[in-house]
């Protein structure tokens, strides 16, 4: 425990967190926000450096600026020295990777068992290991006699499952001032020590589920299944609009008003990606099979298949636009990241498409506000403009493919200067479909109607179609 330093409460716990990508650096910096002597793990050389010298490697609003602030103070440090985090922690807080596995749907743990033995092997004093990772259940469980096995201290080495919530792009916020907090724990030392290290949140009122580690890992892929779940339900009902000739957008909208069924995630469009929702969903389903009970989650294989034909269909109206062929097209692609505010491109549904549209043989130029590099790094092949001016110049078809605020906020007549055509599918409907046709654009979006049936308008909107 820290001891010793005047105003400091001698209940804090020291804490490690292994893994300094998107979700371990940002736990990191907000614990020493709290208050919380920190020292931050990972393997990569690189990324510990560049964090020990002030700079976030990857695009999160608002991160770096408390970056600076606690490294300042002295309460955060950074290395790639398992020794160090094993003599500093109290709580150790892992936060590795989990992608998909090759090949197959489900998790790959060797990060995390890595993380956790290297450790634990180390560890001479009581302390508590916490995993942060999203994980198939019974991992806790499984880890708890591993650990146990190799660590010098055997019992005494206990293991918690606190599941991260974050959202990238509200990363700070989120971490700051979570709407719950999740404990899973095998003892009432367990808990208390977690209630030690988020002592200032608790303080703040914010809820706290206590658990066994089972339900605390199931907590975090049934959360994400069922975001997932929405997301694809109103793109699976933007199909039957396609085929009848209905309006998502009005359908959403009118769904919406429904408390019990509210707007949020009920957004018709290209769906959803990223390092998350895809491979949770998947590895949940594995995990699922595995357990004998494959029938309960099944559907998700249809959560993830719906999904994945908005990436299709998106292609097929952008040809449909280009006249029905795409050979040597011209299509300007906004947008790579697998969402705004974010430089993820993880199994981005935008990058997807852009690579769809290319081996058909478009000649496609992407623009993203941070994502580029990473997208290059992903896709060398696809031609990256340095601004949304130089992106769209000369398309003959653009394409919204994330809603990022500068493409939102592009003003239709500006852009249609640009173009060669203006011709545009909106991915994400997040453009005001009235106000690019009324610049004369041929507007396209998934599970919208291409004409325009005045009679169906809200009374603003047949106005300026008028
Ligand atoms: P990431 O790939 O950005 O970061 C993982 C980090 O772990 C990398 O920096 C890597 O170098 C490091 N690492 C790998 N093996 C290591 C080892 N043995 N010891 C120390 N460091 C090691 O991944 P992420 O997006 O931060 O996700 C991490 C976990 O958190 C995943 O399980 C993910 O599902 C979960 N999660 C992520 C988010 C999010 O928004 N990114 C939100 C909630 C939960």
């Amino acid at each position: 425990m820290t001891a010793n330093r005047p105003g400091v409460d001698d209940r804090r716990p020291r804490m490690t967190v292994i893994g300094t990508g998107y979700l371990g650096a940002t736990h990191a910096i907000c614990m020493a926000v709290l208050g919380y002597d920190v020292l931050g793990v990972d393997v990569d050389q690189k990324k510990i450096d560049a964090l020990a010298a002030g700079q976030v490697p990857f695009y999160e609003p608002g991160l770096p600026e408390k970056l600076a602030e606690v490294l300042q103070t002295g309460r955060l440090r950074f290395t790639t020295d398992f020794d160090e985090a094993a003599a500093f922690g109290d709580v150790h807080f892992i936060c590795v990777g989990t992608p998909q596995q090759q090949g197959s749907e489900a998790a790959d743990l060797r990060f995390v068992d890595s993380a956790f033995t290297e450790l634990a092997r180390r560890i001479t004093r009581k302390a508590l290991l916490v995993g942060k990772s999203t994980v198939p259940i019974g991992t806790a469980a499984r880890l708890t006699q591993l650990v146990q096995s190799v660590s010098p201290i055997g019992a005494e080495l206990e293991l918690a499952w606190n599941p991260e919530f974050l959202r990238e792009g509200f990363a700070v916020e989120d971490t700051l001032h979570p709407d719950r907090l999740v404990f899973g724990v095998q003892s009432e030392w367990a808990e208390r020590m977690l209630r030690d290290a988020f002592a200032p949140l608790l303080a703040d009122g914010v809820p706290v589920v206590v658990a066994d580690t089972a339900t605390a890992e199931l907590v975090k892929v049934a959360a994400n299944s069922y975001l997932a779940t929405k997301i694809s339900y109103i793109n699976a009902m933007a199909e039957v609009c396609e085929a009848t000739g209905a309006d998502v957008s009005l359908l959403a909208r009118a769904l919406s008003y429904d408390d019990r069924i509210g707007g949020r995630f009920l957004k018709p469009g290209l769906g959803f990606g990223g390092g998350c929702l895809p491979k949770d969903i998947r590895a949940f389903r594995h995990r699922a099979a595995e357990l004998g009970v494959g029938a309960a989650v099944e559907f998700l294989g249809e959560v993830d298949q719906i999904n994945l034909r908005r990436r299709a269909r998106t292609v097929d109206l952008v040809r449909e636009l280009a006249g029905g062929d795409l050979r040597g097209v011209r299509v300007a692609a906004l947008g790579a990241a697998f969402k705004p505010n974010s430089d993820d491109v993880r199994d981005a549904p935008a990058l997807d498409v852009a690579r769809m549209l290319y081996l058909e043989g478009a000649k496609v130029t992407v623009y993203d506000p941070e994502a580029i590099a990473n997208a290059h790094r992903a896709y060398p092949d696809l031609d990256y403009a340095e601004n949304m001016g130089k992106c769209v110049r000369g398309a003959e078809v653009t394409v919204l493919l994330t809603e990022w605020d500068q493409f939102r906020r592009a003003d239709p007549t500006l852009l249609g200067e640009l173009v060669a055509q203006k011709r545009i599918v909106d991915g994400r409907h997040a453009l005001d479909a009235t106000a690019y046709r009324k610049a004369g654009w041929e507007y396209r979006a998934l599970g919208r109607p291409a004409v325009v049936d005045t009679s169906v308008l809200i009374d603003h909107e047949k106005d300026a179609v008028a």
